[in-house]
């Protein structure tokens, strides 16, 4: 593991000022002018005037101060939303919704480098990750532009009686996201919402608020007011009052599982329709065949891609037995070229997590690996590295030994903490491949098709990779089985989860 700075401590000292001051000149070019709440078009105070900081991970500076709504301000932001819903939004033709979508799009490709930067100084991933994000975000809109005019109707003619059958908006929809991809997962909820019809209250995680309010600044002149809403401020505060609001027709959720249920519980009061989209303990499966080196890549982007924060992170790796000494060589070779250090440097891989939090999730998840009694091939936890101490920062950790019942190989760590088991026996390794609460993802690395086909059946789950990892495609649904989510992203049919069919049947009589 090397991180990009070293040396002595007068060169340390040196290096870490340099770090803080190009976080600092880089924020001065990319920080929001605003960091109200975005509510019918503009960007206004709470209504108690209180705020939050929201901190750079790299640093631990804080990068700026950001209106904190609450019930009083999600009240304004759904009847702003209804406002847009009912003089605008909803007089606007397919067509005309199209164009609005791709001119989201354009904005967004127009403005790659700065969001990346932005995303980069809020979340702490590696700009290189942040350029695919903001790229994916545009693409989002584009492909939503692209499937508006899908037309679900149907007709039917029986007897003296017609009868269609009408897809509708539900109007205003709450959307209510997580942390690790924030200008993406803004870009997953909008693009589909928008495109089926609907305005949108949408809150940001309250760690990562800063890339859709500078999306709000930018689309001001390309979505009419109100149709997109932004409020930013606590998961107890406004995301609670966001997602029991009364006047909120749909609820989409991504975040972890135990929120998840609380939002589904609390949407029960008002039987409101939800889609969840929550965490993941994701399997991939090694077969004999393979070829190694490339198999030690894909393992070990599933799992360190984005430092381990992925829902979908392929976080238990079944490695067959006849393969496992040189693969696990390999990947802990990989992991110690792997470089830590300032995420607005193009070489680095491994950038901060995204808060202190999350270190202590991490570290406190490895410990337990210890206690419990793994054999760690990689020691991970946090450097000791006097430069990244003001950051949070957290290296990989690979681990195998563990009781695959235990909490490390069971809960979701949502770090770079890989646990292993090797296997020999097909039928034993997917019975533990699918011993968890969850069922997002899997992969399945193996040159036999047979084979691959037979396993990405067998593991249970809503999406499997054979031969890659995290590739998402829009027009390839995306959401989990089991306790990881309801309803699917990414595809035409996302569209279905924002309106309702209505029957209108008559009588020609
Ligand atoms: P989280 O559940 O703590 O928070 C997610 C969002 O919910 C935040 O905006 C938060 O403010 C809000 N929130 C918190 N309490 C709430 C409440 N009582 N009512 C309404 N909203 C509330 O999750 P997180 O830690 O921010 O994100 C990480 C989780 O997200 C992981 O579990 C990860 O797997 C999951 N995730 C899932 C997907 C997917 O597509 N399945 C994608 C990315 C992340």
């Amino acid at each position: 593991m090397s991180s990009q700075t070293d040396a002595s401590e007068d060169g340390t000292v040196e290096e870490q000022a340099t770090m803080q001051e190009r976080h600092e000149s880089v924020a001065a070019e990319v920080l929001p002018d605003s960091t109200g709440l975005y509510v019918g078009g503009e960007f206004v105070d709470a209504a108690a005037a209180e705020t939050f900081d929201t901190v750079d991970p790299a640093t631990g500076e804080v990068l700026t101060d950001v209106a904190r709504g609450r019930e009083a301000d999600v009240d304004r932001a759904v009847s702003a939303a209804w406002s847009a819903f009912e003089e605008t939004w909803s007089g606007y033709a397919a067509g005309r919704r199209q164009r609005v979508l791709t001119a989201v799009a354009d904005t967004i490709e127009d403005h790659t480098e700065e969001l990346a930067k932005l995303e980069t100084l809020d979340n702490g991933k590696p700009i290189s990750e942040a350029r695919v994000d903001v790229r994916g975000a545009a693409e989002q809109f584009r492909y939503f532009a692209g499937v508006v005019r899908e037309n679900p109707g149907e007709t039917m003619s029986e007897g003296s009686r017609y009868g269609q059958v009408i897809a509708e908006p539900y109007g205003v929809v709450g959307q209510v996201i997580q942390w690790n991809f924030p200008l993406l997962m803004a870009s997953w909820k909008l693009a589909p919402a928008l495109a089926a019809g609907n305005c949108s209250v949408l809150k940001p995680a309250e760690q990562t608020p800063l890339s859709a309010l500078r999306l709000a600044e930018l689309i001001d002149d390309v979505v009419p007011d109100g149709v997109v809403n932004v409020l930013p401020g606590y998961g107890e505060e406004a995301g609670e009052a966001v997602a029991s609001h009364p006047d909120v027709r749909k609820i989409a959720f991504t975040g972890s599982t135990a929120v998840g249920k609380r939002v589904m519980k609390n949407a029960a009061e008002t039987v409101t329709d939800v889609t969840l989209e929550l965490g993941g303990k994701s399997p991939v499966v090694v077969f004999p065949d393979v070829d190694v080196d490339r198999a030690v890549s894909l393992v070990s982007a599933a799992i360190f891609y984005n430092s381990g924060e992925c829902c979908e992170a392929g976080s238990r790796l079944f490695v067959h037995e006849a393969v496992a000494d040189e693969l696990l060589d390999g990947l802990a070779a990989a992991v110690e070229s792997t470089t830590l250090g300032d995420p607005l440097d193009e070489e680095t891989d491994l950038g901060p997590k995204v808060s202190r939090e999350q270190v202590e999730r991490t570290v406190e998840y490895v410990e337990a690996a210890r206690e419990e009694g793994g054999e760690f091939l990689v020691d991970g936890g946090e450097p000791d590295d006097a430069t990244l101490e003001d950051g949070c920062y957290v290296e990989p950790t690979l681990v195998e030994g563990l009781d695959h019942d235990s909490p490390p190989v069971q809960e979701e760590i949502f770090g770079p903490v890989l646990t292993v088991f090797r296997w020999d026996d097909y039928d034993e390794m997917i019975e533990l491949a699918n011993d968890v609460e969850y069922g997002l993802a899997g992969g399945v690395i193996t040159d036999d098709v047979r084979q691959a086909n037979e396993a990405a059946r067998d593991i249970e789950a809503g999406y499997v990779w054979i031969n890659s990892y995290h590739d998402l495609v829009p027009g390839l649904p995306f959401g989990g089985y089991k306790q990881s989510g309801i309803g699917r992203e990414l595809s035409a049919d996302t569209l279905d989860h924002y309106r309702r069919t209505k029957t209108i049947n008559l009588s020609l009589r």
